[in-house]
């Protein structure tokens, strides 16, 4: 039992296949996935899939920082209406990235703090991309973000970045495909972190995870994360399992949907709880 807390399935790169990659994921164990929005279209179509699984499928809406251009007042607008939607769980992803810069730093910064904003107004946590970035993403948290919640999705920072991080207490760090490399800080940052603070996710289509050599991610694959995560911790698979689905279920509050509970007592069992 896992949640993929971050998988892009909306995405053409499932075009073909879409059902029977949620269909094989779910079979082998997936509770469920968090499809977050890149832009207006894309937050559309997430939660259009997740409107299609109920409770298997939940839906973030935002713009990428490599968007962040194609934001404005109409399309906050939109999110803001959308997020009254129970398969809404977050506001995301967002964020800073200086390392493809595909919009100019001071638009991404005003489109990162335009979605703070958001996510206050929403009551919703937040999905937040950083890529080079660190430092401003945290200066911006300091200033509009006190009290909110939320996670920095595919943690790639060293130690004094995730201590920085997660001295916000309402944010967890997310590991996706990169921990299990081994040219990274991660294996530290996921050895120091609290139990009750991490996520796991793919990130898919982006960022297969080691051993899998296919050129597409996909939600299944969440499970090689995890088990990078059970050694790391030198914890069971099982015990990385239960632990980062109770996290996603309380940061996500999933419980609170119906469809939710209903496959959380069919299919989940009491395990986790
Ligand atoms: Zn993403």
């Amino acid at each position: 039992m896992l949640v993929d807390s971050h998988a892009h399935i909306d995405t053409s790169r499932f075009h073909t296949d879409r059902e029977e990659v949620i269909r094989s994921a779910f079979e082998a164990g997936i509770t469920c996935i968090v499809d977050p929005g890149c832009d207006l279209d894309s937050s559309r179509a997430a939660l259009t899939l997740a409107k299609a699984h109920p409770g298997a499928i939940f839906a973030g809406v935002g713009t990428h920082p490599h968007d962040a251009t194609t934001y404005n007042e109409a399309v906050r607008a939109h999110y803001h209406e959308m997020a009254k939607e129970p398969e809404v769980v977050a506001i995301g992803e967002f964020g800073l990235d200086y390392f493809r810069m595909l919009s100019p730093r001071d638009v991404q910064r005003e489109v990162f703090c335009a979605h703070l904003q958001l996510a206050r107004t929403c009551d919703l946590p937040c999905i937040i991309h950083v890529r080079d970035s660190h430092d401003d993403v945290i200066e911006l948290l300091r200033v509009h973000g006190q009290g909110l919640r939320g996670v920095f999705h595919c943690f790639s920072g060293n130690v004094t970045q995730a201590e920085e991080c997660l001295a916000f207490d309402g944010f967890m760090l997310s590991f996706a495909g990169p921990l299990t490399r081994q040219d990274n800080a991660l294996p530290e940052v996921a050895r120091m972190a609290p139990l009750e603070r991490i996520l796991v996710e793919t990130d898919s289509p982006y960022l297969v995870p080691k051993p899998i050599r296919a050129k597409r991610n996909e939600p299944l694959f969440v499970k090689y994360v995890a088990e990078k995560l059970a050694e790391i911790r030198d914890m069971s698979l099982e015990e990385i399992a239960q632990t980062t689905t109770k996290n996603a279920i309380r940061l996500f509050n999933l419980d609170a949907h119906p469809s939710f509970q209903h496959r959380s007592k069919d299919e989940r069992g009491e395990a986790i709880r």
